[in-house]
């Protein structure tokens, strides 16, 4: 397959005082949508960064940050060339080396490393800075599991709920959002579309519009929340036994779908037993809700069809977090919801296109492998063997990971050598020994597959690379060609991993690419769940109880382990996505000052007021920052925004010091909002 042509640029001689190009592309960023866009480029410059009709479901429009990204690409903090560090670690101070003396420093190192230590005392660390199929787990995966080093479990974000999806369904695809308008309830649980996924908001407009109830399960009352129907504001690792009070709803008014368990389903009667003590006054008191309100949602969902649940991020994200997404993603089994346009539910459809990466080239090693919510322990504390190289990519820990205090004074050890191969100067790259420039997506080749809707698109590059900065591909490929860990006729670079990719898509997903169609599944973009497809478990049943996963949870599956508030902390802090940020990417742009959110009961019994300086502690850490007052959010959460950097905070400490770094009950997942904590002004401490 030869090399796909750049697309041919739009001329539009005139619009921006000279002449301009559009040039298509779409974006690969970590956010469900994986928008089309159209970018104009003026005199080998971006000017503009806009979405296009080409992807009819995000439909001609983008969000507000990668309207932005040119900032990223063109601004001050725009990594240029390589550098090693000259002062203090964390200070971010670089002398500049050619590229050759920076991957020979690489290679050294690890061939130090591995001498020494064994080629466990390497670790790579990466998550989502892009989810191209050419920038994470292609060359990188096969540089790291030829050469043995320690294995990363990403488990920062969807570990929960994908080991739940993945037990129940084995990662069925869920209903896409061009199919929520034929739904006549709709429940959003633990999800907030208005700022991490925004393409959903007009389908659930357009729901409403046709007379759709709307359920909103969310401890803040956001912009949907505040036109639901019905608002239920748990509280912050409840959301399991309020699952599970529907269950024992749907199973004690005869609402349980018991064809379908019988046809469809194991582990039922298991399902139905742990769901027993949970009966909606229980769960009301625990979870904090009014028990009328929980006994009209189960009457709903009872009653509704079609129903479709579309499961978040937000409900996974404590210790409760793997069972609370068994129970939510059960329900429509349980109550029979499948089989109809706008039924079933709704999760991540990133396995939709059965891609399993024939890329890779190396089968995995038995190496070690680290959790990267413990990212401060195994930096601070782990020895057979310590981590002696830290090599960061597509990811900035030392704002994202649970407990950024440890996490720091790992960074700070000065027998660790931390290369950081990135776009911008991150609180990670401050504490590199060797930084590398990393492309943007607006530089290079890759793939944006979407995880909402079904559909996958060729991201091109749109200027030449600025700076030095090189594609992941290149610098991969480079260091397993100086590391001797390449084969003849294997891919070393970008446009020769772009072929190799585009060959190796299942069916016809890379012809189509190559030719600039829009490539569809075989069950087609919008599936009916038990119509159009069925689980990828062993034998295309739904499992509803796995005996393994039974073992693994501390108490088991659909239990709930209770809330871990002391008398010292007892507030929940609660750390969502915002509209400025999904993740951490671009929070290099200027902003003002993060807020936290607390309701009016909680800032009075502390003698606060609006805008008043707090400082947010527990035995972790301390942020500080103005409050916002804020009654839609529950009495004992308070809230910070999710993915910001430390420079944004007054303190130089973000919400994830306050996150303990414990697992959740499946998939070993992040916990922040397990996060507890007390608020005092800072005017008297
Ligand atoms: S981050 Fe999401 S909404 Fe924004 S442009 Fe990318 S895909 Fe679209």
């Amino acid at each position: 397959m030869s090399t796909p042509a750049k697309a041919a640029p739009v001329s539009r001689s005139g619009v921006l005082g000279g002449p301009a190009s559009v040039v298509e592309s779409a974006c690969p960023l970590d956010c469900p949508d994986a928008c089309s866009l159209n970018v104009t480029v003026q005199h080998g410059k971006i000017v503009e960064i806009d979405g296009s009709e080409k992807n009819p479901v995000t439909d001609g429009f983008i969000c507000a940050k990668v309207r932005k990204f040119g900032e990223r690409v063109y601004g001050p903090d725009r990594i240029l060339h390589p550098g090693v560090r000259k002062g203090p670690k964390g200070q971010g101070q670089f002398t500049r080396i050619t590229w050759d003396e920076a991957l020979q420093l690489v290679a050294d190192r690890f061939t130090k490393a591995k001498a020494e230590f064994g080629a466990a005392s390497i670790l790579p660390f990466s998550y989502g800075g892009s989810n191209g199929l050419l920038t994470q787990d292609n060359l990188d995966a096969t540089l790291w599991r030829r050469f043995g080093t320690s294995r990363l479990a990403r488990t920062v974000c969807a570990a929960p709920t994908g080991a739940a999806n993945m037990a129940l369904y084995g990662k069925m695809p869920s209903v896409t959002y061009q199919d929520y308008p034929e739904a006549k309830l709709l429940v959003l649980w633990g999800v907030n579309p208005s700022t991490s996924g925004i393409h959903l908001v007009p389908y659930i407009r357009e729901a409403q519009k046709r007379g759709a109830t709307l359920v909103v399960v969310d401890p803040r009352s956001t912009q949907l929340a505040r036109s639901a129907d019905l608002h239920l504001a748990v509280k912050p690792g409840t959301d399991v036994v309020v699952a599970l009070a529907l269950h024992r709803y749907l199973f004690a008014n005869g609402h349980a779908d018991e064809a379908f368990l019988r046809e469809h389903t194991t582990g039922w009667e298991q399902l139905r037993e742990r769901a027993e003590p949970w009966t909606i006054e229980r769960a009301a008191h625990t979870a904090g809700v009014d028990a009328a309100a929980l006994e009209r949602f189960a009457a709903l969902y009872a009653t509704s069809s079609p129903a479709l649940v579309r499961c978040g991020w937000g409900l996974e994200r404590n210790r409760n977090g793997g069972n609370a997404a068994m129970a939510v993603m059960a329900l429509p089994a349980v109550g029979g919801k499948f089989g109809v346009r706008g039924g079933g539910y709704s999760m991540s459809n990133s396995a939709s296109w059965s891609i399993d990466r024939p890329w890779i080239a190396a089968p995995e090693p038995d190496t070690r492998i680290v959790n990267m919510n413990h990212l401060g322990r195994a930096l601070t504390e782990y020895t057979d063997p310590p981590v002696r190289v830290l090599f960061v990519y597509n990811c900035n820990p030392a704002a994202t990971m649970p407990d950024q205090n440890r996490v720091l004074r790992g960074l700070e050890r000065s027998d660790l050598f931390t290369i950081v191969f990135e776009q911008v100067m991150t609180d990670t790259a401050l504490y590199a020994d060797l930084v590398l420039p990393n492309t943007t997506f607006l530089e290079g080749y890759d793939f944006a597959k979407a995880y909402g809707p079904i559909n996958i698109d060729m991201v091109r590059p749109v200027v030449d690379a600025v700076g030095e900065a090189r594609s992941n591909a290149d610098v991969f490929g480079e260091l397993c060609s100086r590391l001797d860990l390449s084969k003849p006729g294997e891919p070393t670079g970008e446009l020769d991993l772009l072929v190799n990719v585009l060959e190796r898509l299942p069916g016809s997903i890379g012809a189509d690419l190559a030719a600039g169609a829009t490539p569809a599944p075989a069950f087609g973009p919008t599936p009916i769940q038990f119509v159009d497809v069925l689980p990828n478990t062993s034998d295309q049943k739904v499992h509803l109880f796995d005996e393994a996963l039974d073992k693994t949870a501390p108490l088991g599956l659909y239990a709930f382990q209770p809330d871990p508030a002391t008398d010292r902390f007892p507030l929940t802090l609660i750390s969502p996505s915002s509209e400025r940020t999904i993740s951490s990417t671009l929070g290099e742009l200027p902003r003002t000052d993060a807020k936290l959110l607390m309701h009016p009961d909680d800032a009075g019994a502390r003698g606060l007021a609006e805008g008043d300086l707090v400082r947010v502690f527990n035995d972790l850490g301390e942020v500080h920052c103005p409050v916002q007052i804020f009654p839609t959010i529950r009495p004992g959460t308070i809230s910070l925004p999710k993915g910001l950097w430390r420079r944004n905070m007054r303190n130089s400490s973000t919400a994830t010091a306050l996150a303990p770094d414990t697992l959740s009950d499946l998939g070993a997942g992040a916990c922040f909002n397990d996060a507890r904590v007390q608020v005092a002004s800072l005017a008297i401490a």
